[in-house]
């Protein structure tokens, strides 16, 4: 195998990896609609045995219903709005989540 050949290689197996990751993890639409129970039962069991085995999913959809339960209203809510309010909520989850932590331990090693 020459050079260009195993950087081709390399490019294709990264692109299959990324789409497979795609494939794999439910977007928050799929979790927003889990939660709100308007999957098919094999979509919702399919988002089931993710979260079962995904810690990162968990995460998120937890993030997801604290968030839809913060929200008055989320379900006027366009997918724009939507997307919006969650990256909103994430950045006040993560600046809450940076004080408590600055006050547990405030010298943060590195
Ligand atoms: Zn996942």
């Amino acid at each position: 195998m020459d050079f260009q050949q195993s950087v081709q290689s390399y490019m294709q197996q990264a692109q299959e990896e990324r789409r497979s990751e795609v494939d794999t993890h439910p977007d928050l639409q799929a979790l927003r609609a889990y939660h709100g129970n308007t999957l098919s039962s094999d979509e919702a069991d399919r988002i089931q045995e993710h979260l079962a085995t995904c810690s990162d999913c968990v995460q998120l959809f937890l993030g997801l219903v604290n968030f839809l339960e913060w929200d008055l209203d989320p379900h006027r809510l366009s997918v724009d709005d939507l997307t919006h309010s969650w990256e909103s909520f994430l950045e006040k989850k993560r600046e809450q989540e940076k004080v408590a932590a600055e006050e547990l331990c405030p010298i943060v090693p590195g």
